[in-house]
């Protein structure tokens, strides 16, 4: 059979382009999968979600923008100023490219019409291009298919090599149109979700479905090196109401305010992956060398919360001194400035065995086996008690001990992959005259700010997450809380998320200024939580004519990087705290 053209792929971009709809985007994905061959399919996830590989491989394609204007220019015979021109008139490089290769065409006729395989082969020789004159191998490769591309081949092209294509094509998206594409039964979603979960590559899990079915499917299992999606912890507001999921016992676990880590240890190799399944190895060399050393099995995965202690007194330094460790640069002084701890939590794999069936007090056990506490290496400080009382006391001593909170687990439970669930329940703090807990907010859009703030964005549009419709839905607008220093950096962050119209997948009856890809999660703290005919998080559900808004929003100074937008607060969860805080005002004899 003949190889796909890739104008195939981009007929279809063009579409996903133009929808608003989430259930179009899904049937268009569908039919974008049908349209290929069962070996191409894992090459056409990638790049419509504008990768080369899932993302814990941590291969960037890492080409310039002054790389691209130099590609168009030699290409078209323009100065590269001229093209500098036109880029800021359209604002998009990918625009430019169409452009200038629409003018070229009516004077070229041979040209060699491109295909997935070969655009793919040709990206990763790009990515792989490192180090000292690479750009200009970069610009080389990236002409050899610019020479061949039609107009919106270009367009596409470049934006795929600068990462600015933004289809909004969701990892669940992409399951959902893989069942539909291959439409078996109706627990085929739930397989490849599985299987997802487990292995963190939606290419390998179409692939194997494309080429050998979903028996095959069925056997992806758990390997070294190869994140597995977390499994996350429901909220509840009180131990009691916690306790009341908990049948079978319960642990309850200091709740670390780290980095969650997922380590991977295979022989003298480790590897480490963040909740969003980013390759972090880079970032923690003191963790390398601690799972070496206390890591007595050849072969593991095991999962905790990296804090960062300070040397001298032993106390935990807040979250954001972790963040130090995100930067390319200067990870030595940071690593002795902030030395973390390791609190693990649990253990999903060991020596040829998977463990993620097991029950909790089992997995625990192994866990306990394979790794040697020491000073730097712990398991998370937990008691096992079903009384609400003596569970609170330990919430007071962990908040006490710079904790956020206590994560309750099912003694009995399984490890479930990439699942919200009841088995794992958090309990935050409860500050007083604030609402009980702050608020992980997707930035959405915004709007430009007066006086002081004249030409930068005045307040955020930021919404919360719901799973069911995969859609974001606005909370609030927030201005508070922002210092000179991040009224300067928020455009600048959000700058490669601006999109021209409102995002398919947020419901907003505001019209922002600027619109954003939902990507940002920011920390918020509110004083209160009300009902508002203008936002739309649980529109309807509490009140007819109403949603649920937020009453004084701040900017707690929190960037949440280490959350995707797909992890931010739930309409379900803002409901719960909306319906805690109504029972407590009852309680207390004020009117919510
Ligand atoms: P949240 O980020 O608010 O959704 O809370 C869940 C997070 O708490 C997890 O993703 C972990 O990073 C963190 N965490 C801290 N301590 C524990 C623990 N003992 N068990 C599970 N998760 C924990």
């Amino acid at each position: 059979m003949q190889e796909t053209p890739f104008k195939v792929v981009v007929d279809h971009f063009i579409q996903m382009e133009d929808t608003t709809k989430r259930t179009e985007l899904t049937s268009i994905l569908a039919h974008l999968f049908n349209s290929v061959k069962p070996s191409e399919i894992d090459k056409v996830i990638y790049l419509t979600q504008g990768k080369i590989y899932p993302d814990y491989i941590g291969v960037e394609l890492g080409v310039a923008e002054k790389t691209i204007i130099r590609a168009l220019s030699k290409y078209s015979g323009l100065s590269e100023e001229k093209i500098e021109d036109e880029y800021k008139k359209l604002g998009d490089l990918g625009d430019v490219a169409k452009n200038v290769v629409q003018n070229k065409k009516q004077m070229t006729f041979f040209a060699q019409q491109l295909t997935i395989n070969r655009v793919y082969g040709v990206l990763e020789k790009i990515a792989k291009t490192s180090g000292k004159g690479s750009q200009d191998m970069k610009l080389a490769y990236f002409m050899s298919l610019l020479n061949d591309a039609e107009p919106d081949e270009a367009k596409y092209l470049v934006k795929i090599v600068l990462g600015t294509l933004r289809l909004g094509v969701a990892d669940y998206t992409v399951l959902d149109a893989l069942a539909l594409a291959y439409a078996g039964s109706k627990d085929w979603r739930e397989i490849l979700e599985k299987a997802y979960n487990l292995s963190g590559d939606l290419g390998l899990v179409a692939s194997t479905l494309a080429l050998k079915g979903i028996d095959e499917v069925k056997k992806i299992g758990i390997k070294v090196g190869r994140p597995i999606r977390p499994m996350l912890a429901e909220r509840v507001p009180t131990a009691k109401e916690a306790l009341e999921y908990m049948k079978n016992g319960c642990i309850a676990e200091y709740k670390y305010d780290g980095e969650r880590v997922q380590v991977h240890k295979s022989g003298n190799t480790v590897v480490l992956y963040s909740r969003r399944l980013e390759n972090i190895t880079m970032h923690y060399p003191d963790i390398i060398e601690l799972a070496l050393k206390n890591i007595k099995a050849n072969e593991a995965i095991v999962e905790g919360e990296a804090v960062a202690v300070d040397p001298d007194t032993g106390e935990f330094y807040p979250f954001q001194e972790l963040m130090h460790r995100r930067r390319k640069y200067g990870i030595e002084e940071a690593m002795k400035m902030y030395p973390v701890t390791l609190f693990l939590f649990d253990i999903m794999y060991a020596d040829g065995s998977q463990l993620v069936d097991l029950p909790l007090t089992e997995r625990r056990k192994i866990l306990w086996d394979t790794v040697k506490k020491d000073e730097r290496v712990q398991f998370a400080t937990h008691i096992e008690s079903t009384d609400p009382k003596e569970i609170e006391n330990f919430m007071d001593q962990a908040i006490t001990d710079g904790c956020e909170g206590l994560v309750l687990k099912d003694p009995a439970s399984i490890y479930r992959a990439g699942a919200r669930g009841f088995s794992w329940i958090k309990l935050k703090r409860d500050y007083q005259g604030e609402l009980a807990d702050t608020l992980d907010l997707v930035v959405v859009g915004a709007f430009y700010g007066r006086g002081r703030r004249a030409g930068t964005y005045g307040t955020l549009l930021a919404a919360v997450y719901d799973k069911d419709s995969d859609s974001f839905y606005t909370v609030t607008k927030i201005g508070a809380g922002f210092t000179d220093e991040d009224l300067k950096n928020f455009p600048k962050l959000l700058e490669p998320y601006k999109i021209p119209h409102r995002h398919a997948r947020v419901i907003s009856k505001m019209d922002a200024d600027v619109w954003f890809e939902p990507r940002i999660v920011i920390e918020v703290q509110a004083q209160e939580i009300t009902l508002s005919p203008i936002h739309t998080a649980a529109f309807g559900l509490i009140k007819e004519g109403a949603g649920l808004a937020l009453r004084f929003p701040r900017f707690t100074g929190k960037i949440r990087d280490d959350k995707g937008p797909e992890d931010a607060t739930t309409v379900t969860e803002l409901i719960e705290m909306y319906r805690n805080q109504k029972k407590k005002a009852l309680t207390n004899g004020t009117n919510p």
